[in-house]
């Protein structure tokens, strides 16, 4: 074989990898997402939320650390949309409520 066709021959394969790897990673996280909906909601009352501050309502909050407009919704750790309920990284397994607020909340980065 060419040096030339050898090259062409390569470029072909990778290419055929590269879009093997971005259809591999789309169906990976295909499960993960219809997982999200289906979480059990946070409670006010869990043992955890509790320490955290937790509450479904930023709006109703009294701890003086929430800033105004601060909510799930806009927090680095939420991944859910911006109305209803999404994960948290810090109540794994769980969904809160994207009007929510605790005191871990930290502002989305740009
Ligand atoms: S860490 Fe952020 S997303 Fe999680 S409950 Fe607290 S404010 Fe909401």
């Amino acid at each position: 074989m060419s040096q030339e066709k050898d090259i062409e021959s390569r470029r072909r394969f990778l290419k055929a990898a590269a879009g093997t790897a971005v259809a591999a990673a789309m169906i990976g996280t295909l499960p993960r997402v219809a997982r999200a909906a289906d979480l059990p909601h946070l409670a006010d009352s869990d043992p955890t939320a509790k320490a955290l501050g937790y509450v479904e309502d930023a709006s109703k909050t009294t701890d003086a650390k929430h800033k105004a407009g601060d909510a799930c919704s806009n927090c680095q750790f939420y991944s859910g949309g911006p109305t209803g309920y999404g994960p948290c990284q810090l109540f794994p397994g769980k969904a809160v409520n994207a009007k929510g607020w605790c005191v871990s909340h930290a502002p989305k980065k740009a």
